[in-house]
């Protein structure tokens, strides 16, 4: 067989362009499954991962739809977790969607967001505004999947703020008055479902946590310890300072580099599908540990 002698090189040359973060409407996106996979191609998209919180209901019909428009799909899912009472976000990919410890583990977490839901209207009650997980109900688009993002979408809608943002901002934020504490999964169960079936453990979006530079290097090594493998550089929310600062702590913890959008729709995303910049060259893309 004769091999391409610079194969090695052709990710430097023309970069893939892989988007593993975004969500649909089986979680807090806006668009159904398919949608994303239009325009994630129509974006110039290569190899593509649907990621809804908690859920995997969306990516048989993101699979066949990203083979219809003729990208790559990988399977994924964002997992909600704490760590030391933080709550932060691990992205699983290319494991196998019908591992029932993984599946029984995602039906837990979404019943406890059903209860953590309803502690959010009572709280959103006691500052004198009434109704609010009912309302939110009405913005929810799969009813196992309750988000922050759809008792947003109803505050706005009822005036109690200009933007989602905004209701972020004054109400949903923790310490604010409608953020409730809640138990997610532990950083082990989910590196651990991840694993269990077959697929790579990412940290999600890290310069968004509240958390000081000894503790996420706490963090990573946990992290580590568990066998994650990967951690996103370029992400929606990432600064230039923070795709620096989480490129070092790639290479300085030799974790695979991530790259997304975390899209939700068109009008509540900082990034567009694909849109992002690219990886720094000298990191290991996340694709390659995906057989
Ligand atoms: P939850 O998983 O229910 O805690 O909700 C988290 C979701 O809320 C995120 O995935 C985003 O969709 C949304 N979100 C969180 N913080 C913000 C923010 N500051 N502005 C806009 N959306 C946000
Ligand atoms: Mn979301
Ligand atoms: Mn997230
Ligand atoms: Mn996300």
């Amino acid at each position: 067989m004769i091999k391409f002698p610079f194969a090695q090189w052709l990710p430097f040359v023309n970069p893939v362009n892989f988007d593993f973060h975004c969500h649909s409407i089986v979680s807090d996106g806006l668009l159904p499954p398919e949608a994303v996979a239009q325009r994630a191609a129509a974006n110039g998209v290569d190899l593509w991962a649907l990621t809804d919180h908690d859920d995997l209901g969306g990516l048989a019909v993101a699979r066949a739809a990203a083979a219809e428009v003729g990208i790559g799909f990988v399977n994924g899912v964002e997992i909600s977790i704490e760590w030391k009472e933080i709550p932060i976000h691990i992205v699983g990919l290319g494991f196998d969607a019908a591992d029932p410890v993984l599946g029984a583990g995602l039906d837990e977490l979404r019943n406890g967001r059903i209860e953590r839901a309803k502690r959010m209207g009572a709280a959103l009650e006691a500052i004198g505004i009434p109704g609010v997980y009912e309302g939110a109900l009405c913005f929810v688009t799969n009813p196992s999947l309750v988000s922050r993002a759809h008792f947003a979408r109803y505050l706005v809608s009822i005036g109690i703020a200009r933007d989602v943002p905004g209701v972020f901002q004054n109400y949903l934020s923790p310490g604010k008055p409608g953020y409730v504490d809640h138990r997610w999964a532990t950083l082990a169960d989910a590196v651990g479902w991840i694993h269990g079936a077959g697929g790579v453990a990412v940290v999600a979006h890290p310069g968004r946590y509240k958390m000081s530079g000894g503790d996420m290097r706490k963090f990573l090594d946990d992290f580590k310890d568990l066998g994650g493998q990967g951690i996103e550089v370029t992400c929606g929310s990432h600064s230039p300072d923070h795709m620096l600062h989480f490129a070092r702590l790639a290479r300085r913890y030799a974790l695979h580099a991530s790259r997304g959008s975390d899209f939700h729709g068109l009008i509540e995303s900082y990034a567009d599908l694909g849109k992002l910049p690219p990886l720094p060259e000298d990191l290991k893309p996340v694709w390659r540990l995906l057989r």
